[in-house]
């Protein structure tokens, strides 16, 4: 067929001017309207459409309604349309059909602008003769359902059913969609169960469904069901149901659905094998993944990153960089995958040097995300003048100050302790996505901010930014942090009612954590006891972690027994519950314990502690002789504890996790907690005003807290500690958490 180029000018059929006094012309008429409307389909940009928009003003083809919504579809959805040029022919149009209204609102659902799609729908039952039809229902619920508004939603699935155009299966398709965007599980599985006519869009829109919305075993529930039914599966349900697998994760199941995708005959793209990729990695065989892999004819970065992944979850950093290093091409994103993979799987030192590495090679430049990975190694290991220097870096380059670099920065600061720098990055930026204001109140929760926490929660409010479930998460937590167990409640409660956020297993948590905090432990219980969903552990963490600050031991024997079932290698709830009974004296208990994970060789993650100094990040594990100034940081410590005991200072002896029996030892071991090094180190190699800033791993024990304290009071430093939990301030004697934490 032939095409237009731009420098050609159109040349369009000579005709003579329809006139509207005559609407009956001869076919000759018809014969030019037909070559005129032929040129639409082979316009290859704009200006040529508008060029044949304005002949058929001229010649009066655009007043015929047919005519008018053929070129009017072309310049709304075609592959060089522009919405705002569509509207001015839309208007132009003196009565549109029903065929140019549903182009109209599918061409807004389309371009993401779902509030001009549903406005136009209202346009079109207030204004135009013509109803609704089921072409029109598909978009505008997808208007609902990208905009997340489930009452929109709601009035289009009422007008569905008055028009009776429930058993369409496109239109009962698209509710269930738009019913698990919004977060209403509920009718989504009502519309598919009561609709009479199912496809296999339907099962892969439920299936799909449960997997974005955390129940991968609903999914594969669905998907025996699907089976059982004699439905023929696609590509996309294959996708989904081996997501499901990966997100569980269920190696035996994926492994039934990849012998099912074979024995099916169903054609393996390249994104069903990623997928497929994935869930073996996600499940930790990489055997098999690495067979899979290897018969890959394509592979692309998706695939590449996969593997790098699979390897760095089961810590074997040796085979990741091996698959980093055999990378075809080493671009950008190659580099962004090694990053992350160290960053999102606990090890932001080896991260950092990663980033480090890149920086010293030519043949790939930092780019968004890299620097958004990078910022988010820096938080979890508190280097902040590398964080520093990376926004200083953004500012030289003049690289765009994205929604995800701007969440990043004010996450790095907060967690680095620095919650100034955290408001001067979001005060800095005009305009703030959901991320962005999430990430602010995160840092406020974070250091025991609450009421402000609360308050940013409702300016975003106020300027119509819509919660999500991190910003309810983080809302709960600053609650937690302050007590505030009222409020969290109210919160948790207008989660789903109010902003159709079906809450999840960490705001379940976070409810758990407040209501044990404030000492409410059988409420908590009673909570957990209620959860529609089986709680997993992190509630029970929460649960056990409320039972130590509360020494409830009969309690915390519960939640121990339930978290080490969900995580048999779970060393810290075994660690807790051992401390547990230490604190309470039940040394029986304590040797059980210690001989159990002697017998399953478990090891209590070692205490360690991060300082950076210069830039560098120093790290001490507990009672470690590793670092090059050891020597000397031992030498300092011995003289703070002398200066500590002369002002009346005493070791907390119940803090120790080790039976020791002398008192002597006990207080030696004490002695050795990498914090009380790291803070040290501090003294040695930092002046005043600088805070001392430290990172520790696990949660800071009673006995380094008072200490923090009083070197803040006789050193006159600020100390700024981060443990597992929260943020302790230490200024002039005083920490932040009021010795709650
Ligand atoms: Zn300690
Ligand atoms: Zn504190």
């Amino acid at each position: 067929m032939a095409s237009f180029s731009a420098a050609q000018p159109l040349s369009l059929p000579r005709q003579p001017i329809l006139s509207n006094s005559n609407p009956n012309r001869p076919s000759s008429i018809n014969e030019h309207s037909r070559q005129t409307l032929s040129f639409i389909d082979r316009c290859t940009d704009i200006t040529h459409l508008k060029q044949i928009h304005a002949h058929m003003i001229r010649t009066g083809l655009f007043f015929e309604p047919f005519s008018a919504s053929k070129l009017f579809a072309s310049v709304a959805l075609g592959p060089f349309s522009s919405l705002d040029y569509a509207r001015k022919v839309f208007d132009e149009i003196t009565h549109p059909n029903s065929y140019s209204w549903n182009t109209l609102i599918r061409a807004y659902a389309s371009r993401s602008d779902p509030v001009q799609s549903i406005s136009v729908f209202v346009d079109m039952v207030s204004e135009s003769p013509c109803r609704p039809n089921k072409f029109t229902f598909p978009f505008a619920i997808k208007a609902a359902a990208d905009g997340s508004i489930l009452p929109v939603g709601r009035a289009f699935h009422g007008m569905v059913i008055k028009s009776s155009l429930a058993n369409d299966v496109f239109v009962a398709n698209s509710l269930i969609h738009c019913y698990f965007s919004c977060g209403d599980l509920d009718s989504a599985c009502k519309v598919f169960s009561t609709s009479r006519r199912k496809d296999v869009v339907s099962w892969n829109s439920m299936i799909t469904g449960f997997v974005q919305k955390g129940s991968p075993d609903k999914a594969l529930e669905l998907f025996r069901e699907m089976e059982a039914e004699n439905v023929k599966a696609s590509h996309v349900t294959m996708v989904g149901v081996l997501s499901a697998c990966a997100k569980i994760p269920d190696l035996e199941s994926g492994k039934r659905v990849c012998s099912y995708i074979e024995e099916a005959g169903i054609s393996v793209s390249l994104t069903l094998a990623n997928a497929m990729l994935d869930m073996y990695a996600k499940c930790g065989n990489m055997e098999d993944a690495k067979r899979l892999f290897d018969t890959m004819e394509e592979k692309d970065i998706v695939t590449w990153t996969t593997m790098l992944d699979g390897y760095a979850r089961l810590e074997d950093y040796v085979a990741a960089r091996h698959v980093f290093d055999s990378m075809p091409v080493k671009d950008i994103a190659a580099w962004n995958a090694l990053i992350s993979a160290y960053g999102q799987n606990g090890k932001p030192k080896e991260a950092l040097e990663v980033f480090h590495e890149l920086q010293l090679q030519n043949n790939a430049k930092p780019n968004q995300i890299t620097l958004v990975s990078t910022l988010s190694a820096c938080a979890q290991i508190g280097a902040m003048d590398l964080g520093e220097w990376i926004e200083v870096y953004i500012k030289k380059r003049g690289i765009r100050l994205n929604f995800y670099l701007v969440s990043a920065l004010i996450h790095m600061y907060s967690k680095c302790g620095d919650l100034e720098k955290a408001r001067a990055v979001f005060n800095s930026v005009e305009k703030r996505d959901v991320f962005v204001w999430s990430s602010m109140i995160g840092g406020l929760a974070m250091h025991g901010c609450g009421r402000e926490a609360i308050d940013l929660f409702f300016r975003m409010k106020d300027e119509n930014v819509k919660p999500n479930g991190v910003t309810f998460t983080n809302v709960l937590c600053a609650c937690s942090h302050t007590g505030m167990v009222d409020e969290a409640k109210r919160f948790f409660d207008q989660m789903e009612s109010a902003y159709g956020i079906v809450p999840e297993h960490k705001h379940y948590a976070c409810m758990v954590d407040v209501l044990g905090r404030s000492g409410y432990l059988e409420e908590a219980v009673k909570f957990i006891e209620t959860m529609p969903i089986p709680p997993n552990a992190s509630v029970w963490g929460a649960l056990l972690g409320a039972c130590k600050i509360h020494c409830n031991l009969s309690l915390a024997e519960l939640a121990c027994t339930r978290l080490i079932e969900l995580e048999p290698r779970n060393d810290g709830a075994h660690v807790l519950l051992s401390n547990i009974y230490a604190k309470s004296g039940k040394w029986d208990g304590v040797s059980e314990l210690r001989k159990h994970m002697r017998v399953t060789g478990l090891k209590k993650e070692p205490g360690c502690s991060s300082i950076e100094v210069d830039g560098v990040v120093h790290e001490f594990l507990a009672g470690d002789n590793a670092h090059p100034m050891s020597e000397k940081v031992y030498e300092k410590l011995d003289k703070v504890m002398d200066r500590l005991k002369s002002t009346g200072y005493e070791p907390e002896k119940s803090e120790v996790l080790q039976i020791i029996e002398e008192e002597e030892m006990k207080e030696q071991s004490l002695n050795l907690h990498s914090e009380k090094l790291a803070i040290c180190f501090g003294l040695i190699s930092t002046k005043a005003p600088k805070p001392i800033r430290v990172i520790k791993n696990l949660r800071v024990c009673g006995d380094c807290h008072s200490v923090a304290k009083l070197i803040s009071l006789l050193y006159d430093r600020e100390i700024v500690l981060r443990d597992r939990y929260r943020f302790h301030h230490f200024r002039r004697g005083q920490c932040s958490c009021n010795d709650f934490w």
